[in-house]
């Protein structure tokens, strides 16, 4: 029997795979291929699902305005609730640290997003957990959101499968040779042929490239821990907007009736099923204690996962310079899921060689930023 032949395979099933399987599956014949039973078992499913226009580079911040207007109006049936809900994010400090989060609001302004000073007893009102000290300054950035990660990633795999895509779990990649003009894919779960074969396998990208011959980009997997936790003594804590401290290394936000935090590291680590290390636990619990009066009355979940850069911080997308018919969807870093419904349209237009949809362009979408190419031209 002749294995299945398709016009495009993904490599990866998490929001980066998906949004494309699903903008690229009405125009061509598209296989998933995931290693894990479950899509998004990685960094998709572990993330603080926070939507902010001021996050990120020129490029990431393109990509985030641009996938706006699908948050606000997905396509009918897409999902059963909202994508985005309303949250906020508020920046606290010490007064001493004042002079960086003026730097911090003159960097945000820059970026078109609305950014208010928030006198300190505003700030308490907004954060009631935050110690008096540690409200001294405060920056509001009103219109962030948070994203349904597992109704956006839900949304895009239904989409893709009813457009005709398949998906296929417990398929691991395990050897990808290009022959005759398309690649041959062997995994667990039995061999296809594609013309092309999308990259997105995360922090397992550079691996995926090498397996097909392709040269690394040098992708950098970066650990970051984040735990839920009961806390008696705020009990109405829905209304809390996300608050981050002026330095970047504490945030925490309401959880279902809980509270999610996380002291934003990024230890380097090899691709792998990331756990919490109990001293990045302990370090957060500690922060947390300095910064707030929280009472953490017992930690209900511990995680961790990987948030994998490429070496400039920007996303990668666009076929390799050497490697034929192989096309990178990979460095999502931490906006993946922010980005995704733009991503996922730019990587329908590259592979379909079509101009990019006005509405990507409008916002500054700009291909030649996240190309790979830009890896492999020599210095000048
Ligand atoms: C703690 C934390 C907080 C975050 N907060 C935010 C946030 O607020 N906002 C935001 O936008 N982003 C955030 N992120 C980042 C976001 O989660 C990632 O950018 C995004 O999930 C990356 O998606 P992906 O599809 O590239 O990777 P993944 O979700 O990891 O998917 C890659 C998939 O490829 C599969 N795979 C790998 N190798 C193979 C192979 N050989 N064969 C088959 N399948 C393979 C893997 O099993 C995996 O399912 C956060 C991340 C973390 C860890």
């Amino acid at each position: 029997m002749s294995a299945a032949a398709y016009d495009v395979a993904i490599v990866g099933a998490g929001i980066a795979g998906a949004s494309a399987a699903y903008f690229l599956a009405p125009h061509a014949r598209v296989a998933i291929l995931e290693r894990e039973a479950q899509p998004g078992y990685h960094s998709t499913g572990r993330s603080a699902a926070l939507y902010s226009q001021t996050y990120g580079n020129a490029s990431v911040r393109s990509l985030t305005r641009a996938s706006r207007a699908f948050y606000d109006e997905p396509s009918a049936g897409f999902a059963a609730q909202p994508l985005l809900a309303p949250r906020g994010v508020v920046f606290f400090g010490r007064a001493e640290q004042r002079a960086a989060l003026e730097a911090q609001a003159d960097e945000l302004r820059a970026t078109g997003g609305r950014i208010e000073w928030l006198a300190p007893q505003d700030l308490r009102l907004r954060v009631p957990a935050l110690r008096p000290a540690w409200a001294a300054v405060g920056l509001h950035e009103p219109d962030a959101e948070d994203i349904d990660v597992h109704a956006l990633l839900s949304g895009f795999l239904h989409g893709a499968r009813a457009a005709g895509a398949t998906l296929t779990t417990n398929a691991e990649l395990e050897a990808a040779d290009h022959e005759n003009g398309r690649w041959r894919l062997t995994t667990p779960a039995g061999e296809i042929h594609a013309d092309i074969l999308v990259n997105a396998a995360g922090a397992w990208a550079d691996d995926v490239a090498r397996m097909a011959g392709a040269a690394p980009l040098g992708l950098a997997p970066l650990r970051r821990t984040a735990v839920v936790f009961e806390c008696k003594r705020f009990t109405d804590t829905a209304r809390w907007p996300t608050a981050v401290d002026a330095t970047e290394d504490l945030y925490f936000r309401p959880e279902a009736g809980r509270m999610l935090a996380s002291p934003a590291d990024e230890t380097p680590s090899p691709p792998c099923d990331a756990q919490p290390e109990e001293l990045d636990v302990a370090t957060l619990i500690e922060r947390l204690q300095q910064a707030t009066t929280f009472d953490i009355a017992r930690i209900t979940a511990r995680w961790a996962g990987l948030r994998t850069f490429a070496p400039d911080r920007t996303l990668v997308a666009g076929f390799d310079p050497a490697r034929k018919a192989f096309f990178w969807l990979a460095g999502q870093g931490g906006y993946g899921i922010q980005s995704a419904p733009a991503m996922g349209q730019l990587v329908a237009a590259l592979i379909r060689n079509n101009p990019l949809p006005p509405a990507l362009i409008d916002e500054g979408v700009d291909p030649a930023s996240v190309d790979p190419r830009r890896f492999s031209q020599p210095a000048p």
